[in-house]
């Protein structure tokens, strides 16, 4: 599996550090208040779990699964395969987390869902963030990392389903993209 990466862009003492930053800002943010961190499956599940652990206020946890079909018009359709119940959302504080903002399709839907189901705030928080490849207006509160336009994986990030068990974030060595297993499985996205 170490074979297939090119280049290490973050290590785990980096990921870690990057993390620590976030976790005390949002904790600044919502000190004194309730809230629930709602963690957008697959992709983000290793991230939420660090960033969680490191928030030393009282928080509740939930997930939702979602994939969206760019159509290259401006909104883009949202398909939600799996999603909190209404008591878990209405009138309650949510942070989006996330693995990666590219379009910024999945993040603009999701937020919207879930506003239009009765949530009191939603805030987002993202991994890592691909300013230059946004389709839609839309800019997380919280990023980890920025990182320039190449298909990473690791920490959570697939690709055809695997690799996000790496505890680093890599760039793929482009043989990889090219080798005819990798064609079956899962596509990229959720
Ligand atoms: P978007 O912002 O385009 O709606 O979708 C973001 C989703 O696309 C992410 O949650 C992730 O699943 C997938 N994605 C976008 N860029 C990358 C990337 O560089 N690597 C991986 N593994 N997934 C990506
Ligand atoms: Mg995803």
């Amino acid at each position: 599996m170490n074979d297939d990466i090119e280049r290490i862009l973050f290590n785990e003492e980096q990921i870690l550090d990057g993390i620590d930053r976030v976790a005390r800002e949002v904790t600044a943010h919502y000190r004194g208040s309730k809230f629930t961190v709602v963690s957008v499956l697959k992709g983000s599940c290793v991230f939420a779990s660090d960033l969680i652990r490191r928030i030393p206020i009282p928080l509740e946890l939930a997930f939702v699964s979602a994939s969206s079909y760019g159509d290259g018009t401006e909104s883009g359709r949202l398909e939600l395969n799996f999603f909190p119940t209404d008591h878990e959302i209405r009138g309650r504080r949510l942070l989006l987390v996330d693995d990666i903002l590219d379009t910024g399709k999945t993040m603009a839907s999701l937020a919207e869902a879930f506003r239009a189901r009765g949530a009191e705030e939603v805030r987002t928080c993202v991994f890592l963030d691909k300013p230059g490849r946004r389709a839609v207006a839309f800019d997380a509160d919280y990023r980890v990392f920025q990182v320039e336009n190449l298909f990473v994986v690791g920490y959570g990030l697939d690709y055809a389903g695997e690799y996000r068990n790496l505890p680093f974030v890599g760039a793929l060595r482009p043989e990889v993209y090219s080798r005819p297993a990798a064609a079956s499985g899962e596509t990229l996205g959720a």
